[in-house]
């Protein structure tokens, strides 16, 4: 015969068989999008305006007496501030980076979920994926789509609304 079971072992098999999806890390440059975590309102890291040390250099070259002589080169080696060789590390390899940031912690401290495109940090992204099993985001979706659809039934002459 059938063996009965409780609706919450159904939904724990269900978790397993469809488990949510792991959440990538937001680059920098998505980062501005979002200033708090959707889920908790935890502040995000501010988006940087613009590298920092790069500035830094310029000044400290600029303000170079002598010029590129051997002596001034070789004061600044000492100094631990060689300007070349720095500018060429900042620029990482286009192509490595999504990569990288794929595999690792997210530098922006935010991370997206690929179905709702909400950001979120990292301790919502381990209580989601772990615990909840459900991605915050996408639940505020549900409920939103649901009570559009409720207003669409209610008042059927309006038009239809479509995110794109
Ligand atoms: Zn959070
Ligand atoms: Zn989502």
């Amino acid at each position: 015969g059938l063996t009965l079971i409780l609706s919450i072992h159904l939904a724990r098999s269900y978790h397993h068989l469809f488990p949510l999806k792991s959440w990538v890390a937001v680059p920098w440059t998505e980062a501005k999008k979002s200033v708090a975590c959707f889920s908790c309102q935890t502040p995000f890291p501010p988006v940087p305006k613009a590298a920092p040390p790069k500035i830094k250099l310029k000044v400290k070259e600029s303000s170079g007496v002598g010029g590129q002589t051997a002596a001034n080169i070789a004061k600044a080696k000492g100094r631990g501030e060689v300007p070349a060789k720095t500018n060429t590390v900042t620029a990482p390899t286009p192509g490595l980076l999504p990569e990288a940031i794929k595999a690792g912690v997210s530098e922006s401290g935010r991370y997206k979920c690929p179905e709702c495109d909400e950001h979120f940090c990292i301790d919502c992204d381990i209580y989601a994926h772990e615990t909840i099993h459900n991605c915050p985001g996408c639940l505020a979706r549900l409920v939103k789509s649901q009570q559009q659809q409720q207003e669409e039934v209610v008042g059927a002459g309006e038009a239809m609304e479509v995110d794109s």
